[in-house]
Protein backbone atom coordinates (compact mmCIF):
# COMPACT_ATOMS: atom_id res chain seq x y z
CA UNK A 1 0.00 0.00 0.00
CA UNK A 2 1.20 3.09 -0.85
CA UNK A 3 2.65 6.08 1.39
CA UNK A 4 -0.61 8.19 0.65
CA UNK A 5 -2.87 5.69 1.07
CA UNK A 6 -2.01 4.37 4.40
CA UNK A 7 0.35 6.22 7.27
CA UNK A 8 1.32 3.54 10.00
CA UNK A 9 1.61 4.09 13.28
CA UNK A 10 4.98 4.17 14.71
CA UNK A 11 6.49 3.99 18.19
CA UNK A 12 7.35 7.83 18.32
CA UNK A 13 3.53 8.39 17.71
CA UNK A 14 1.67 6.06 19.89
CA UNK A 15 3.21 6.39 23.45
CA UNK A 16 0.14 7.18 25.64
CA UNK A 17 -0.32 10.31 27.61
CA UNK A 18 0.01 9.24 31.38
CA UNK A 19 -2.55 10.48 34.12
CA UNK A 20 -5.61 10.27 31.76
CA UNK A 21 -8.55 9.40 33.03
CA UNK A 22 -9.92 6.21 31.21
CA UNK A 23 -13.01 8.17 30.46
CA UNK A 24 -13.88 9.88 27.67
CA UNK A 25 -14.32 13.40 29.37
CA UNK A 26 -10.10 12.89 29.25
CA UNK A 27 -9.76 14.39 32.62
CA UNK A 28 -5.55 14.90 33.92
CA UNK A 29 -5.54 13.26 37.25
CA UNK A 30 -1.84 14.21 37.65
CA UNK A 31 -1.20 17.44 39.31
CA UNK A 32 1.76 19.20 37.66
CA UNK A 33 4.23 18.33 39.35
CA UNK A 34 3.64 14.37 39.11
CA UNK A 35 3.35 15.19 35.15
CA UNK A 36 6.70 16.83 35.53
CA UNK A 37 7.77 13.52 37.04
CA UNK A 38 6.16 11.35 34.21
CA UNK A 39 7.71 13.19 31.48
CA UNK A 40 10.89 12.84 33.10
CA UNK A 41 11.07 8.87 33.97
CA UNK A 42 9.20 8.26 30.51
CA UNK A 43 12.11 10.19 28.73
CA UNK A 44 14.75 8.40 30.62
CA UNK A 45 12.83 4.71 30.19
CA UNK A 46 11.94 5.50 26.69
CA UNK A 47 15.63 6.64 25.86
CA UNK A 48 18.27 4.87 28.36
CA UNK A 49 16.21 1.73 28.92
CA UNK A 50 13.81 0.38 26.23
CA UNK A 51 16.93 -0.23 23.59
CA UNK A 52 18.64 -1.86 26.64
CA UNK A 53 15.92 -4.57 27.31
CA UNK A 54 15.36 -6.99 24.41
CA UNK A 55 19.35 -7.24 24.44
CA UNK A 56 19.02 -7.77 28.08
CA UNK A 57 16.05 -9.81 28.15
CA UNK A 58 18.08 -12.58 25.34
CA UNK A 59 21.20 -12.01 27.50
CA UNK A 60 19.48 -13.84 31.00
CA UNK A 61 17.86 -16.37 28.68
CA UNK A 62 21.47 -17.55 27.28
CA UNK A 63 22.69 -17.13 30.95
CA UNK A 64 19.71 -19.67 32.24
CA UNK A 65 20.32 -21.85 29.48
CA UNK A 66 24.19 -22.33 29.81
CA UNK A 67 25.16 -21.72 33.56
CA UNK A 68 23.59 -23.24 36.96
CA UNK A 69 23.90 -22.87 40.46
CA UNK A 70 25.97 -20.09 41.95
CA UNK A 71 27.80 -19.01 38.14
CA UNK A 72 24.08 -18.44 36.89
CA UNK A 73 23.27 -16.45 39.97
CA UNK A 74 26.13 -14.26 39.79
CA UNK A 75 25.90 -13.40 36.49
CA UNK A 76 21.99 -12.64 36.61
CA UNK A 77 23.12 -10.49 39.76
CA UNK A 78 25.51 -8.14 37.47
CA UNK A 79 22.46 -7.66 35.37
CA UNK A 80 20.60 -6.96 37.89
CA UNK A 81 22.73 -4.71 39.91
CA UNK A 82 23.79 -2.75 37.06
CA UNK A 83 20.12 -2.19 35.80
CA UNK A 84 19.99 -0.79 39.61
CA UNK A 85 22.50 1.28 39.69
CA UNK A 86 21.69 2.88 36.17
CA UNK A 87 17.99 3.98 37.87
CA UNK A 88 20.07 5.27 40.73
CA UNK A 89 22.10 7.38 39.35
CA UNK A 90 19.47 8.44 37.58
CA UNK A 91 17.66 9.30 40.28
CA UNK A 92 14.70 6.72 39.94
CA UNK A 93 15.14 4.68 43.04
CA UNK A 94 14.51 6.66 45.81
CA UNK A 95 10.55 8.19 45.69
CA UNK A 96 9.77 6.01 48.54
CA UNK A 97 12.70 6.73 50.68
CA UNK A 98 13.97 10.11 52.53
CA UNK A 99 16.82 11.76 51.58
CA UNK A 100 18.77 10.86 55.02
CA UNK A 101 18.79 7.20 53.58
CA UNK A 102 19.66 8.20 49.89
CA UNK A 103 16.51 8.42 48.86
CA UNK A 104 14.45 12.14 47.56
CA UNK A 105 11.20 11.46 49.29
CA UNK A 106 8.80 12.40 46.36
CA UNK A 107 6.12 9.61 47.66
CA UNK A 108 4.44 6.86 46.67
CA UNK A 109 2.30 8.28 43.53
CA UNK A 110 5.71 9.23 42.68
CA UNK A 111 6.83 5.53 42.85
CA UNK A 112 3.88 4.87 40.85
CA UNK A 113 4.18 6.90 38.21
CA UNK A 114 8.15 5.52 38.16
CA UNK A 115 7.04 2.07 37.96
CA UNK A 116 4.08 2.46 35.46
CA UNK A 117 7.20 4.20 32.76
CA UNK A 118 10.12 1.69 34.11
CA UNK A 119 7.68 -1.12 33.24
CA UNK A 120 6.67 -0.29 29.75
CA UNK A 121 10.27 0.06 28.85
CA UNK A 122 10.44 -3.80 29.77
CA UNK A 123 13.77 -4.96 31.48
CA UNK A 124 13.98 -7.82 32.76
CA UNK A 125 15.71 -6.20 35.68
CA UNK A 126 12.58 -4.11 36.75
CA UNK A 127 10.90 -7.39 38.87
CA UNK A 128 14.37 -7.35 40.91
CA UNK A 129 13.93 -3.65 41.46
CA UNK A 130 10.16 -3.62 42.24
CA UNK A 131 11.72 -6.87 44.78
CA UNK A 132 14.51 -5.25 46.19
CA UNK A 133 13.76 -1.68 46.91
CA UNK A 134 9.86 -2.21 47.57
CA UNK A 135 9.03 -5.20 48.74
CA UNK A 136 12.17 -6.34 50.23
CA UNK A 137 13.08 -2.68 51.91
CA UNK A 138 10.11 -0.54 52.61
CA UNK A 139 9.48 -2.56 56.05
CA UNK A 140 12.87 -1.62 56.82
CA UNK A 141 12.26 2.01 56.38
CA UNK A 142 8.89 1.60 58.70
CA UNK A 143 10.04 -0.71 61.15
CA UNK A 144 13.59 -0.79 61.34
CA UNK A 145 16.03 0.54 63.69
CA UNK A 146 17.99 3.86 62.51
CA UNK A 147 21.32 0.96 62.43
CA UNK A 148 19.31 -1.18 60.02
CA UNK A 149 18.24 1.64 57.76
CA UNK A 150 21.30 3.04 57.34
CA UNK A 151 23.04 0.01 56.66
CA UNK A 152 20.84 -1.41 53.82
CA UNK A 153 18.41 1.10 52.34
CA UNK A 154 21.53 3.51 50.93
CA UNK A 155 23.17 0.42 49.28
CA UNK A 156 20.15 -1.48 47.82
CA UNK A 157 18.98 2.34 46.27
CA UNK A 158 22.17 2.32 44.44
CA UNK A 159 22.07 -1.28 43.77
CA UNK A 160 24.93 -2.56 45.56
CA UNK A 161 22.93 -4.37 47.44
CA UNK A 162 20.12 -6.45 46.47
CA UNK A 163 17.10 -7.83 49.11
CA UNK A 164 14.02 -10.19 48.27
CA UNK A 165 10.56 -10.80 50.30
CA UNK A 166 10.05 -14.33 51.65
CA UNK A 167 6.66 -14.97 53.25
CA UNK A 168 5.54 -17.79 50.87
CA UNK A 169 6.13 -21.48 51.94
CA UNK A 170 5.02 -24.68 50.68
CA UNK A 171 2.26 -25.24 52.63
CA UNK A 172 1.41 -21.82 52.88
CA UNK A 173 0.06 -19.28 50.12
CA UNK A 174 -2.48 -16.88 50.77
CA UNK A 175 -2.86 -17.99 53.76
CA UNK A 176 -0.04 -16.31 55.20
CA UNK A 177 -1.30 -16.20 58.88
CA UNK A 178 -0.38 -20.06 58.88
CA UNK A 179 3.68 -20.48 58.01
CA UNK A 180 5.54 -22.96 59.42
CA UNK A 181 8.72 -21.19 59.17
CA UNK A 182 9.59 -20.86 62.74
CA UNK A 183 12.59 -18.74 64.52
CA UNK A 184 13.68 -19.51 68.04
CA UNK A 185 15.64 -17.30 70.05
CA UNK A 186 18.55 -19.06 71.58
CA UNK A 187 21.13 -17.18 73.80
CA UNK A 188 21.79 -13.64 71.77
CA UNK A 189 20.77 -15.68 68.14
CA UNK A 190 17.57 -16.26 66.49
CA UNK A 191 17.72 -19.98 64.88
CA UNK A 192 15.41 -20.13 61.70
CA UNK A 193 14.48 -23.43 60.39
CA UNK A 194 11.94 -24.09 57.86
CA UNK A 195 11.54 -23.29 53.62
CA UNK A 196 10.30 -20.62 51.44
CA UNK A 197 9.21 -20.88 47.77
CA UNK A 198 8.53 -18.77 44.75
CA UNK A 199 10.94 -15.77 45.89
CA UNK A 200 11.15 -13.54 43.29
CA UNK A 201 15.11 -12.40 43.19
CA UNK A 202 15.76 -15.00 45.89
CA UNK A 203 18.63 -16.22 44.30
CA UNK A 204 20.25 -12.86 43.41
CA UNK A 205 19.63 -11.31 46.55
CA UNK A 206 22.00 -10.24 49.35
CA UNK A 207 19.44 -10.36 51.86
CA UNK A 208 15.83 -11.53 52.73
CA UNK A 209 13.21 -9.78 54.14
CA UNK A 210 12.07 -13.08 55.88
CA UNK A 211 8.64 -13.53 57.90
CA UNK A 212 9.10 -16.69 60.57
CA UNK A 213 6.43 -17.54 63.74
CA UNK A 214 8.46 -16.42 66.92
CA UNK A 215 5.38 -17.91 69.37
CA UNK A 216 3.64 -21.26 68.77
CA UNK A 217 0.42 -21.59 70.12
CA UNK A 218 -0.45 -17.75 69.98
CA UNK A 219 -3.53 -16.57 67.65
CA UNK A 220 -1.40 -16.68 63.74
CA UNK A 221 -1.37 -12.69 63.75
CA UNK A 222 0.32 -12.31 67.29
CA UNK A 223 3.17 -15.00 67.09
CA UNK A 224 4.75 -13.71 64.33
CA UNK A 225 7.99 -11.90 63.44
CA UNK A 226 10.02 -10.23 60.74
CA UNK A 227 13.83 -10.75 60.19
CA UNK A 228 16.49 -9.43 58.40
CA UNK A 229 18.25 -12.73 56.81
CA UNK A 230 22.10 -12.87 55.25
CA UNK A 231 21.84 -15.21 52.00
CA UNK A 232 25.68 -16.23 52.46
CA UNK A 233 25.16 -17.44 55.91
CA UNK A 234 25.74 -20.87 56.44
CA UNK A 235 22.11 -23.36 56.51
CA UNK A 236 20.51 -20.92 53.74
CA UNK A 237 20.53 -23.27 50.54
CA UNK A 238 18.80 -22.66 47.45
CA UNK A 239 16.89 -26.24 46.89
CA UNK A 240 15.49 -25.43 43.79
CA UNK A 241 15.26 -22.30 40.97
CA UNK A 242 11.91 -22.02 39.50
CA UNK A 243 12.13 -21.29 36.34
CA UNK A 244 8.52 -22.54 35.79
CA UNK A 245 7.06 -20.14 37.57
CA UNK A 246 8.37 -17.45 35.41
CA UNK A 247 9.66 -17.18 31.46
CA UNK A 248 12.63 -17.93 30.81
CA UNK A 249 13.98 -14.53 30.24
CA UNK A 250 12.90 -13.54 33.23
CA UNK A 251 15.42 -13.37 36.21
CA UNK A 252 15.03 -15.65 39.17
CA UNK A 253 12.57 -17.34 41.33
CA UNK A 254 14.24 -19.97 44.28
CA UNK A 255 12.95 -22.05 46.50
CA UNK A 256 14.88 -21.55 49.71
CA UNK A 257 15.69 -23.98 52.61
CA UNK A 258 16.80 -22.99 56.30
CA UNK A 259 18.39 -25.69 58.51
CA UNK A 260 19.70 -24.08 61.68
CA UNK A 261 20.47 -20.80 60.18
CA UNK A 262 21.45 -18.23 63.31
CA UNK A 263 21.24 -14.88 62.90
CA UNK A 264 22.44 -11.67 65.35
CA UNK A 265 19.12 -10.95 67.93
CA UNK A 266 19.27 -7.31 66.05
CA UNK A 267 18.34 -9.00 62.80
CA UNK A 268 14.63 -8.86 64.21
CA UNK A 269 12.85 -6.33 62.19
CA UNK A 270 10.25 -4.33 63.81
CA UNK A 271 8.71 -5.97 67.05
CA UNK A 272 8.80 -9.22 68.40
CA UNK A 273 5.52 -11.18 67.30
CA UNK A 274 3.87 -7.85 65.39
CA UNK A 275 5.49 -9.61 62.17
CA UNK A 276 1.87 -9.80 60.95
CA UNK A 277 0.78 -6.03 61.31
CA UNK A 278 4.56 -6.09 59.16
CA UNK A 279 3.71 -7.79 56.24
CA UNK A 280 0.25 -6.17 55.96
CA UNK A 281 1.67 -3.06 55.48
CA UNK A 282 3.98 -4.14 52.82
CA UNK A 283 1.59 -5.95 51.06
CA UNK A 284 -0.15 -2.34 50.80
CA UNK A 285 2.51 -0.48 49.23
CA UNK A 286 3.42 -3.83 46.98
CA UNK A 287 -0.29 -4.01 45.80
CA UNK A 288 -0.19 -0.65 44.59
CA UNK A 289 3.09 -0.78 43.26
CA UNK A 290 2.27 -3.96 40.96
CA UNK A 291 -0.40 -2.47 40.01
CA UNK A 292 1.71 0.41 38.12
CA UNK A 293 3.77 -1.96 36.93
CA UNK A 294 1.28 -4.13 35.82
CA UNK A 295 -0.15 -1.36 33.87
CA UNK A 296 3.15 -0.26 32.57
CA UNK A 297 3.44 -3.46 30.81
CA UNK A 298 -0.21 -3.75 29.84
CA UNK A 299 0.37 -0.16 28.05
CA UNK A 300 3.34 -1.44 26.27
CA UNK A 301 1.62 -4.72 25.22
CA UNK A 302 -1.57 -2.01 23.99
CA UNK A 303 1.37 -0.16 21.87
CA UNK A 304 2.89 -2.98 20.21
CA UNK A 305 -0.64 -4.15 19.33
CA UNK A 306 -1.41 -1.12 17.59
CA UNK A 307 1.61 -0.51 15.71
CA UNK A 308 1.71 -4.19 14.43
CA UNK A 309 -2.37 -4.56 13.89
CA UNK A 310 -1.62 -0.54 11.70
CA UNK A 311 1.35 -1.59 9.63
CA UNK A 312 0.62 -5.42 8.64
CA UNK A 313 -1.52 -5.67 5.84
CA UNK A 314 -3.36 -8.22 4.70
CA UNK A 315 -6.15 -8.04 1.90
CA UNK A 316 -4.76 -4.72 0.96
CA UNK A 317 -5.75 -3.17 4.02
CA UNK A 318 -4.25 -2.93 7.61
CA UNK A 319 -5.05 -5.42 9.68
CA UNK A 320 -6.29 -2.94 12.29
CA UNK A 321 -9.39 -2.38 9.96
CA UNK A 322 -10.99 -5.86 10.25
CA UNK A 323 -13.58 -6.07 12.78
CA UNK A 324 -12.09 -8.80 14.79
CA UNK A 325 -8.26 -7.45 15.05
CA UNK A 326 -9.01 -4.10 17.21
CA UNK A 327 -11.91 -5.65 19.62
CA UNK A 328 -9.57 -7.07 22.28
CA UNK A 329 -6.90 -3.72 22.39
CA UNK A 330 -9.73 -2.03 22.35
CA UNK A 331 -11.70 -3.78 25.07
CA UNK A 332 -8.67 -3.15 27.10
CA UNK A 333 -8.37 0.38 27.44
CA UNK A 334 -11.22 1.96 24.81
CA UNK A 335 -9.91 5.61 25.23
CA UNK A 336 -6.14 4.48 25.15
CA UNK A 337 -6.63 2.70 22.43
CA UNK A 338 -8.54 5.74 20.31
CA UNK A 339 -5.34 7.70 21.17
CA UNK A 340 -2.67 5.38 19.99
CA UNK A 341 -4.01 4.89 16.65
CA UNK A 342 -5.76 6.62 13.77
CA UNK A 343 -9.01 5.93 12.02
CA UNK A 344 -8.59 4.85 8.77
CA UNK A 345 -11.55 6.19 6.52
CA UNK A 346 -12.17 4.01 3.48
CA UNK A 347 -12.81 5.66 0.47
CA UNK A 348 -16.45 6.71 -0.42
CA UNK A 349 -17.91 4.09 -2.89
CA UNK A 350 -18.83 7.06 -5.76
CA UNK A 351 -15.66 8.45 -5.00
CA UNK A 352 -11.98 8.33 -5.97
CA UNK A 353 -10.21 9.75 -3.18
CA UNK A 354 -7.76 7.89 -1.43
CA UNK A 355 -8.49 6.58 2.19
CA UNK A 356 -7.47 8.63 5.09
CA UNK A 357 -6.09 8.53 8.55
CA UNK A 358 -7.18 10.92 11.29
CA UNK A 359 -6.13 11.50 14.68
CA UNK A 360 -9.34 10.83 16.40
CA UNK A 361 -11.33 8.05 16.80
CA UNK A 362 -10.60 4.66 16.68
CA UNK A 363 -10.37 1.63 13.96
CA UNK A 364 -12.27 0.00 15.69
CA UNK A 365 -15.40 2.23 15.47
CA UNK A 366 -14.36 2.98 11.86
CA UNK A 367 -15.06 -0.93 11.30
CA UNK A 368 -18.24 -0.47 12.39
CA UNK A 369 -19.71 2.17 10.57
C1 LIG B 1 5.67 -15.23 39.68
C2 LIG B 1 5.47 -15.32 41.18
C3 LIG B 1 6.29 -14.57 42.00
C4 LIG B 1 6.13 -14.65 43.39
N1 LIG B 1 6.98 -13.93 44.21
C5 LIG B 1 6.90 -14.08 45.55
C6 LIG B 1 7.86 -13.42 46.41
O1 LIG B 1 8.73 -12.69 45.96
N2 LIG B 1 7.76 -13.66 47.74
C7 LIG B 1 6.80 -14.45 48.29
O2 LIG B 1 6.78 -14.61 49.50
N3 LIG B 1 5.89 -15.08 47.50
C8 LIG B 1 5.91 -14.91 46.15
N4 LIG B 1 5.00 -15.55 45.34
C9 LIG B 1 3.96 -16.36 45.93
C10 LIG B 1 2.60 -15.71 45.88
O3 LIG B 1 2.54 -14.67 46.81
C11 LIG B 1 1.60 -16.83 46.12
O4 LIG B 1 1.57 -17.57 44.94
C12 LIG B 1 0.25 -16.29 46.47
O5 LIG B 1 0.29 -15.82 47.78
C13 LIG B 1 -0.83 -17.36 46.32
O6 LIG B 1 -0.45 -18.52 46.99
P1 LIG B 1 -0.56 -19.96 46.27
O7 LIG B 1 0.09 -19.86 44.95
O8 LIG B 1 -0.04 -20.98 47.24
O9 LIG B 1 -2.10 -20.17 46.04
P2 LIG B 1 -3.21 -20.66 47.07
O10 LIG B 1 -3.15 -19.82 48.30
O11 LIG B 1 -3.12 -22.13 47.25
O12 LIG B 1 -4.51 -20.28 46.29
C14 LIG B 1 -4.94 -21.05 45.16
C15 LIG B 1 -6.20 -20.45 44.59
O13 LIG B 1 -7.20 -20.35 45.59
C16 LIG B 1 -7.69 -19.00 45.64
N5 LIG B 1 -7.98 -18.64 47.03
C17 LIG B 1 -7.17 -18.80 48.09
N6 LIG B 1 -7.76 -18.30 49.18
C18 LIG B 1 -8.94 -17.81 48.80
C19 LIG B 1 -9.99 -17.15 49.47
N7 LIG B 1 -9.93 -16.88 50.79
N8 LIG B 1 -11.09 -16.79 48.76
C20 LIG B 1 -11.16 -17.04 47.45
N9 LIG B 1 -10.19 -17.65 46.75
C21 LIG B 1 -9.11 -18.03 47.42
C22 LIG B 1 -6.56 -18.15 45.12
O14 LIG B 1 -7.04 -16.95 44.57
C23 LIG B 1 -5.97 -19.04 44.08
O15 LIG B 1 -6.62 -18.87 42.85
C24 LIG B 1 5.12 -15.48 43.95
C25 LIG B 1 4.30 -16.23 43.11
C26 LIG B 1 4.46 -16.16 41.75
C27 LIG B 1 3.56 -16.99 40.86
Amino acid sequence: MSDDRFKAIGMGDITMPGGWSVNDGQTFLYTDAEREIMHQSRAFAQREILPLAAAAHAQVKEIKTRHDGKVRREKLRAIARDYLRLLGEAGLTGALFPEEYGGNGRGVLAECIIDEELAAAGHPGDTIRSVSLTLGTISILRYGTPEQKKRHIPPRLRGDELAALAITEPQIGSDTSRMQTKAVLKGDRWVINGQKRFITGGGLADYLTLFAITEEGAHPHKGMSTFIVPMDHPGVTIQRQLDEVIMADWMDNAWIDFKDVDIPRDNLLGPLNGGYHVLMDELDTERVTYCMAALGSARRALEIAAEYSTKRIQFKQPIAMFSSSPSPCSKVCPSSWRRCTRRWTPPASSSTAPPRWSRRGSPHSASRR
